[in-house]
């Protein structure tokens, strides 16, 4: 009933089993509010530019609504590529792939990629990933994120580079200087062969998890629910039907499936 998982599942899975099941098995996610509907359009239409400029269409082609934040795609996007030049330069020899989709089979699971770009050259390959979301301040966040781990492991698995040879770079696009002047910044995971046998074993505890509960489901048994004290309840919006909380609201676990949605648009 459910084979294919991206770095949006495998988030969710471990940030909470049930709410996972009302997510992805129940489908009863909360509609999103009009800035996170907002914040996905300009998400989505970003990653068509940045994909259109790398097929060599001009960038004016795409539509996009006169509205006061739409107005800063098309600058963004032209900023970002005339100040790092080196990145979006054509060379000969080195494969360009833009929302590049690669899948991996690990216990009857495809687990799921899209690359936003890979430069993938004779000894080193490079994940690029676009954030139109601020850079988190906690980085050590970033580096356990589902998406840091998933996308190397997944391009380790599938092609003939070595760990060692591999890289994810964020680019956190409406990043700004201290004075609040446009400047996109970067940050780059290095990847490892003992950070894929890492992955690899986080990945098969999970499945080996989510196999039991998705048997227990069929047989009426919901997916547990997380730890009360670890404090994600009283922010999650199905609290009520879980029975921990009163009043749900808006913030960290209910945006993981919103947000992350944003670097998994597909076109
Ligand atoms: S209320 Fe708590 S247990 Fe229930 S889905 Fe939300 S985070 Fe999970």
């Amino acid at each position: 009933m459910l084979n294919q998982l991206s770095q949006s599942h495998l988030t969710l899975l471990e940030a909470c089993p049930r709410r996972f099941q009302h997510a992805y098995l129940d489908q009863l996610m909360h509609p999103m509010t009009r800035e996170q509907q907002a914040a996905l359009e300009w998400g989505n239409r970003f990653h068509v530019m940045m994909q259109q400029r790398e097929l060599g269409l001009p960038l004016q082609a795409i539509d996009t609504p006169a509205e006061s934040d739409d107005a800063a795609l098309l600058p963004t996007v032209q900023q970002f590529v005339q100040t790092n030049p080196d990145l979006f330069a054509v060379q000969p020899g080195i494969g360009r792939y833009s929302e590049h989709r690669r899948t991996c089979n690990v216990q009857g699971y495809l687990l799921t990629a899209v690359y936003d770009l890979l430069i993938a050259r004779e000894t080193t390959a490079e994940i690029l990933d676009w954030k139109t979301y601020p850079k988190p301040k906690d980085l050590r966040w970033l580096a356990q994120n589902w998406q840091t781990r998933l996308y190397p492991f997944i391009l380790a698995e599938t092609t003939n580079y070595a760990p060692d040879q591999i890289s994810l770079t964020y680019w956190f696009v409406r990043a700004e200087t201290q004075e609040g002047t446009p400047q996109p910044q970067s940050l780059t995971f290095p990847y490892s062969a003992a950070q894929h046998e890492a992955t690899r074993e986080a990945i098969a505890q999970l499945l080996n998890q989510l196999t039991q509960w998705l048997h227990d489901y069929e047989a009426g048994i919901p997916f547990p629910q997380v730890p009360e004290e670890e404090g994600l309840c009283p922010n999650c919006s199905f609290g009520t039907r879980c029975q921990r909380n009163i009043q749900p609201s808006r913030s960290s676990i209910d945006l993981i499936p919103d947000v992350a949605a944003i670097e998994e648009v597909s076109l």
